[in-house]
């Protein structure tokens, strides 16, 4: 039995993470707008349960308005591999953690951007006009007698918060990418090292990710949508799930951690379970025996118990 509590921690949290889109009690799936309970039943087991059998809680810790994750989660054997640099994966090792870098140090200038700058009037103009109408329809009708000046003046406030909001997010918004797909990619090893002879790759799954990361259910882990900012903008809270087109390459998923009282200036190293974290070891194709040599060595000291492998790109051909 789960001890009861009534605080929402990060126990209570991780069991939402982890039934977020159907009851954990008969598996019905939520839909938009649905209210979600998280409560106690009397025999005080945790569940988390929309009104398919909120009857069974007696103490509820908390109620949302369910709403669709902002991403796409990867299914637990989904591959993923990191590509790196010798020395960056000695920091690894040293540090037994991961860095996420802060979303406004990436190369990438559109990292949590809503879209081109030449849409903006079109964002705003959307999202004023959406604001307008929940403003207007506010539950209770209590706006109903607003005259429209005064409701587009609200919208308006509404509408530069965001504005506000998008502009700090990159500073409070930190992210560790990885590249998913079951099979090495030979364009990663020259993309992610700069002396490839000395690359190295760590293979994990979402599974191993999540779990190393002790499933903290602050850090979010999706795949990234690629889309053309010609045709479209991004949501308010889903920015950061996005990239433009010319990125699909990466078939990226990213761990995604967010913190509004952030005081890092380049990123945050978040402590994980290395052993757990990593499956296997590769040293790049085109790396010498005493390389490989000297990678075990640092495996050896820094505790990490796995086999070494050669890339199977390094595999000799028949003609
Ligand atoms: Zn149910």
């Amino acid at each position: 039995m789960q001890p009861m509590t009534l605080k929402h921690n990060i126990t209570t949290r991780r069991f939402i993470e982890e039934h977020h889109d159907w009851c954990s009690v008969c598996n019905t799936p939520f839909l938009d707008h649905h209210t979600t309970h998280l409560g106690y039943t009397n025999k005080g087991k945790l569940i988390y349960t929309s009104d398919c059998c909120a009857n069974e809680i007696v103490t509820t810790i908390i109620r949302h308005a369910y709403q669709k994750r902002a991403y796409k989660k990867p299914t637990e054997e989904t591959v993923l591999w990191r590509f790196m640099d010798f020395t960056k994966f000695v920091s690894l090792l040293k540090d037994k953690s991961l860095f996420f870098t802060r979303a406004d140090r990436f190369e990438d200038p559109f990292e949590g951007a809503k879209g081109l700058l030449k849409n903006k009037p079109k964002w705003d103009s959307f999202y004023k006009n959406h604001m307008i109408e929940a403003i207007r329809t506010v539950p209770g009708g209590s706006n109903l007698n607003k005259s429209d000046k005064e409701l587009l003046s609200e919208a308006l406030k509404l509408v530069d918060s965001l504005n506000q909001i998008g502009k700090r997010q990159v500073q409070e918004t930190f992210i560790n990418c990885w590249y998913e797909n079951s099979h090495e990619s030979e364009a990663m090893w020259k993309l992610y090292t700069s002396t490839l002879e000395q690359g190295i790759a760590i293979k994990t799954t979402y599974k191993r990710l999540y779990k190393a990361l002790n499933r903290d259910p602050s850090i979010h882990i999706g795949h990234v949508n690629y889309i053309d900012y010609e045709s479209r903008f991004t949501g308010v809270n889903e920015s950061f799930w996005y990239k433009r087109k010319s990125f699909e390459h990466e078939r990226e998923v990213r761990a995604i951690v967010s913190d509004h009282f952030a005081k890092e200036s380049f990123g945050r190293l978040v402590p994980v379970s290395l052993n757990y974290l990593i499956e296997k070891v590769y040293v790049s194709p085109t790396s010498a025996e005493w390389f490989k040599d000297l990678v075990q060595d640092v495996m050896a000291k820094y505790e990490l118990n796995k086999k070494l492998y050669v890339s199977s790109l390094k595999a000799q051909p028949f003609h």
